[in-house]
């Protein structure tokens, strides 16, 4: 409760991670994983995840630029929005919203 003191509530414990590590600067961090990911044969591309579609058994998402892309499966990683986008398609996904909201 020392190293916490906005936390008025008695709680029932708490684990001290002291190994725990910071980012200065995440932007940089996520650049250079995009670039590992480049090097070992992937490739990034922009485009709006709401756009995805089902087409019969494959998936489609028309890129910024312009392209259509089509796969056998798309996975969703879009955090907190990622309820949103689901709900499309039918599945229902419960995560605790203290950002946005639609
Ligand atoms: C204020 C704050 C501070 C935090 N501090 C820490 C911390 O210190 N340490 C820690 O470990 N965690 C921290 N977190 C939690 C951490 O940010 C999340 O756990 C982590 O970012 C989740 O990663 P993710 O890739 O699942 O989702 P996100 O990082 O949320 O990524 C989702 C991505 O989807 C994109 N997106 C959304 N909609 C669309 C769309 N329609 N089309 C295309 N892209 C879209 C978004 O732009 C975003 O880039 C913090 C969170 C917040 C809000």
């Amino acid at each position: 409760m020392r190293e916490e003191p906005a936390i008025k509530n008695a709680v029932a414990g708490a684990i001290h991670w002291p190994q725990s590590c910071g980012c200065r600067d995440p932007r940089i961090l996520t650049r250079r994983y995009a670039g590992i990911f480049d090097a070992e044969g992937g490739h990034v591309e922009r485009g709006d995840a709401l756009g995805l579609r089902k087409k019969g058994f494959s998936w489609a998402l028309k890129l910024m630029s312009e392209q259509l892309v089509k796969a056998e499966h798309a996975i969703v990683c879009l955090g907190p929005w990622s309820p949103h986008l689901l709900r499309q398609f039918g599945y229902f996904m419960g995560i605790s919203r203290h950002i946005p909201t639609f």
